[in-house]
């Protein structure tokens, strides 16, 4: 599609680039909308190709700044497009074989990151079988996800899905609004070696549509009572997560079973992060609205500094302690900035496509979850079969 340019290492869907990357950062530009069309809004973004954004500085005698990214959506691009050309369906079929995933979309407010995953306001709301094209990433992800299940009859499939909200550093259940009164603790798993929201309602899903229940009745929560708010739905950050276990028999003795994860990150405002120190919030308001959001570019800043990697703070906040397997150890992220093309958005463009660079530098070598009893019985089964081959030969 025209409306989509990919840089010349694009974004393949195969799970066996051993060099590809970890981090898939992509730009999606929103289109002028009907006020800044009625209003003549000038546009200062340009989209030369090889998944460059060029951005006009406005400083008199300055030239224009120039990135480049794995790929651009253009204001033009569609829904479509972006499942197809994001990335997003490699990190599908990497959660079916066991890899930690996430997707999260940055931007300021009114960038376009809820249209982006869920699609216009009210939208999925209302209902989401069948959908439509002004649908998002996530139901689109849900119906990539239930045809990969189907081309692997051999294995069995239980998939489990779970949406909360971190507000505040409080984190929501949105399938169980009566926990906003009383918030979720986050706690650390010896047994999975990641971190976990205690008492969290989690759906099991054996059907698509119970996938896309889970949605609607999530962001039906997140849009009633003090979630209504303007201020409140720009400062919160939602994750919508979907464990896959598969379980597959490595023969006629030995089944195996491996856990993979997607998530679904809609940040809050990007802008928030400098609002923090503004006047006017109570003191805990300003350290932790947007702590989460902080502490993410810290441990994005670490882990793309490949030279003197130092300590990583995913334990500063919530969403870092829940996105922890995905940014580092198992996993592969896909970055989605959300850009407006307009003047008066320059200077959050700029931290957006500044902050969205630094990620491309990430790099991890994601590594499958696996039972570890199974996966020490896999190996010494392996072994085994080694030797007596080599027996066989001597
Ligand atoms: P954010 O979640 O980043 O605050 P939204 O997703 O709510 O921003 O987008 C703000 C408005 O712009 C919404 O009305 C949304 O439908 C519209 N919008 C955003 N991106 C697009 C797009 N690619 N195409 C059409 N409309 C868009
Ligand atoms: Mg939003």
């Amino acid at each position: 599609a025209g409306s989509v340019d990919r840089s010349t290492r694009g974004s393949s869907t195969t799970l066996n680039g051993g060099d590809e990357d970890n981090i898939n950062v992509v730009v999606r530009i929103r289109p002028l909308n009907e006020k800044e069309k009625a209003t003549g809004e000038r546009e200062i973004l340009e989209f030369p190709g090889k998944g460059q954004v060029i951005c006009q500085t406005m400083t008199p005698g300055q030239k224009p700044k120039v990135f480049s990214y794995n790929v651009v959506f253009e204001p033009a691009a569609t829904q479509e497009d972006v499942l197809e050309y994001s990335g997003v369906k490699r990190l599908l079929e990497m959660a079916v074989e066991g890899f930690s995933c996430t997707a999260f979309c940055y931007g300021q407010t009114g960038s376009g990151k809820t249209h982006t995953l869920t699609g216009p306001p009210g939208l999925v709301e209302r209902g989401t079988s069948p959908y439509s094209p002004e649908h998002g990433l996530v139901v689109r992800s849900f119906v990539y996800l239930f045809q990969l299940i189907q081309e692997r009859p051999e294995c069995h499939f239980i998939l489990k899905a779970s949406f909360l909200e971190i507000y505040n550093e409080k984190v929501i259940d949105l399938l169980n609004p009566g926990s906003a009164r009383k918030p979720l603790q986050v706690r650390w798993s010896k047994e999975s070696r990641s971190f976990y929201v205690e008492n969290l309602f989690t759906v099991d899903c054996e059907q698509l549509d119970d996938l896309f229940a889970v949605l609607e009745e999530g962001m039906r929560n997140r849009a009633v009572g003090a979630h209504a708010m303007n201020a409140h739905s720009s400062r919160s950050h939602t994750l919508l997560s979907v464990r896959v276990r598969r379980d597959l028999r490595a023969d006629a003795a030995i089944t195996c079973s491996t856990h993979g994860k997607i998530n679904f990150v809609d940040l809050a405002g990007s802008e928030m992060t400098k609002k923090t120190n503004s006047t006017g919030k109570t003191l805990e308001e300003a350290n932790n609205i947007n702590r989460s959001l902080m502490v993410l570019g810290y441990c994005i800043a670490q882990l793309s500094d490949g030279k003197k990697r130092g300590h990583i703070p995913y334990r500063d906040s919530k969403l870092t302690k829940l996105l922890a397997d995905s940014l580092a150890g198992n996993g592969v992220t896909l970055m989605i900035a959300c850009i407006a093309p307009t003047r008066s958005n320059l200077s959050e463009t700029i931290n957006t496509l500044r902050y969205a660079s630094r990620a491309k530098k990430i790099k991890s070598k994601p590594i499958v979850k696996m039972d570890a009893r199974d996966a020490l019985i896999l190996s010494l089964k392996r072994e085994v079969e080694a030797l007596q081959t080599e027996n066989e030969h001597l």
